[in-house]
C-alpha cells in the first residue's frame, strides 16, 4: 500500500492533534500545519521523532503549496471565548483559509474535508437537528464571527465541488471533549473539570437549564476518518456528535461526583445568543458512513479527568 500524503490545518490543536496520531498510526506521512493560536506544540511533541511527521508554522489565511493527497481543514479557534477575542481574524480564518485550502486542493488534485460545527443551526428552532435544517443563527452577534465564518466556508466548499469538480466532504461536528483540551480552552467540559480538581466553584452561565450533547474525542476521529474515505458521490454536510443530551447543571453534578469534588456550583450571566439546545440527528452519519459514537459520557469524563489530573 502506498503511504498517503495528508495536509492537517490545525493540527497541533485539541482535535487535530488526535487526528494527526492516527493518521500516523495507519502509515500516512502527516503534514501537521498550526500557528499556535489555540494549538501548541506539546500536543504533538511525541510525533516530532516520526519520520513521516512534519510540523509546520503557517496561518491558513495566507496561501500554502505543498503535495498532498488529502487535506483536513481544521485550523480555526472553537472556543467562544478565543473566537471571540478577535472576531475578524476568525472570519478570515474561516473564509480566506476555505479559499487558501480548496485553491491547494484544486491545484494537487487532492480530496479537502471541512471541520465544520452544529454552530450553523445558530440558536436551534428544529430538535434535534438534522442536516437538511438550515438554521437560527444572528449574523451580528457575538458568534456570527464564528458561525457566519463556518456558514461562508460550507458554501466555498459546495461551490468549489460544483464549479471545479473538487472532491469534498463537510462534516458538522457537535461538542467534543477529551484529553488534550488546553485547560484555559474555555468550553465547558474543560473549564469544568479543571474547576472540579482543583476544587473551585463550578461557574455555570445562565441556569444551568440549556442544553448540550457532548461526543469524546476518538469517535469524532473515526467519523472524520470514514467520512474522507466515503465514495466521492457523498459530499456532506454530515452531523457526527453524540446523541445523548444533557444539561449543562446535570453536567456539573455529574463532574462533582466523579472527581469528588467539594466545589460549589454558582451562577453567572448567560453569555448572548448561547443555544438553549443542541442534539444531532445521525441517521446520515449511520447511513452513509455507518457510524455511530460508542464512548458513553461517563466513559468519556473519567478519561479526560485522569488527563487533566495527570497535567494541571
Ligand atoms: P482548537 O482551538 O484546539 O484547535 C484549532 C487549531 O487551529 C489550533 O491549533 C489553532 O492554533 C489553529 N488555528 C487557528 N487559527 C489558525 C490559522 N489562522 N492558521 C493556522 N492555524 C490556526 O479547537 P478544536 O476543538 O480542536 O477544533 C478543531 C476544529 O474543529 C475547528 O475548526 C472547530 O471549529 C471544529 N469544531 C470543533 C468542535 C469541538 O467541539 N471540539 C465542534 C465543532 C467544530
Ligand atoms: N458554559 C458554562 N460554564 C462554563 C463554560 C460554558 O455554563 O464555564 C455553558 C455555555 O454558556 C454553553 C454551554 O456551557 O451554554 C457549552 O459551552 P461551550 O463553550 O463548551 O460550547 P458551545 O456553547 O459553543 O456549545
Amino acid at each position: 500500500m502506498s503511504r498517503k500524503k495528508i495536509l492537517v490545518t490545525g493540527g497541533a490543536g485539541f482535535v487535530g492533534s488526535h487526528l494527526c496520531e492516527r493518521l500516523l498510526n495507519e502509515g500516512n506521512e502527516v503534514y501537521c500545519l498550526d500557528n499556535f493560536f489555540t494549538g501548541q506544540k506539546e500536543n504533538v511533541i511525541h510525533l516530532l521523532e516520526n519520520p513521516y511527521f512534519e510540523l509546520i508554522r503557517h496561518d491558513v489565511t495566507t496561501p500554502f503549496f505543498i503535495e498532498t493527497d488529502e487535506i483536513y481543514n481544521l485550523a480555526c479557534p472553537a472556543s467562544p471565548i478565543h473566537y471571540q477575542y478577535n472576531a475578524i481574524k476568525t472570519m478570515k480564518t474561516s473564509v480566506m483559509g476555505a479559499i487558501n485550502m480548496l485553491g491547494l486542493a484544486k491545484r494537487v488534485n487532492a480530496k479537502i474535508l471541512q471541520a465544520s460545527t452544529s454552530e450553523v443551526y445558530g440558536d436551534p428552532l428544529v430538535h434535534p437537528q438534522p442536516e437538511s435544517y438550515w438554521g437560527h443563527v444572528n449574523p451580528i452577534g457575538e458568534r456570527a464571527c464564528y458561525d457566519e465564518g463556518k456558514r461562508s466556508a460550507e458554501t466555498l466548499f459546495i461551490n468549489y465541488h460544483k464549479q471545479n469538480n473538487v472532491k469534498i466532504k463537510i462534516i458538522r461536528i457537535f461538542n467534543t471533549y477529551g484529553p488534550k483540551m488546553h485547560p484555559n480552552d474555555g468550553r465547558v467540559v474543560s473549564n469544568f473539570i479543571v474547576q472540579a480538581l482543583q476544587n473551585q466553584d463550578i461557574t455555570i452561565y445562565g441556569q444551568g437549564n440549556q442544553t448540550r450533547s457532548f461526543q469524546y474525542v476518538d469517535d469524532l476521529i473515526e467519523g472524520m476518518i470514514r467520512l474522507m474515505n466515503s465514495k466521492d458521490s457523498f459530499t456532506g454536510p454530515v452531523n457526527v456528535g453524540n446523541p445523548n443530551e444533557f444539561t449543562i447543571l446535570e453536567l456539573a453534578q455529574k463532574i462533582i461526583g466523579l472527581t469528588g469534588s467539594t466545589s460549589k456550583i454558582i451562577y453567572q450571566p448567560l453569555p448572548s445568543d448561547d443555544p438553549m439546545q443542541r442534539q444531532p440527528d445521525i441517521s446520515l452519519a449511520k447511513k452513509e458512513l455507518d457510524w455511530s459514537p460508542k464512548v458513553n459520557l461517563d466513559e468519556g469524563l473519567i478519561k479526560t479527568i485522569a488527563f487533566f489530573k495527570s497535567t494541571i
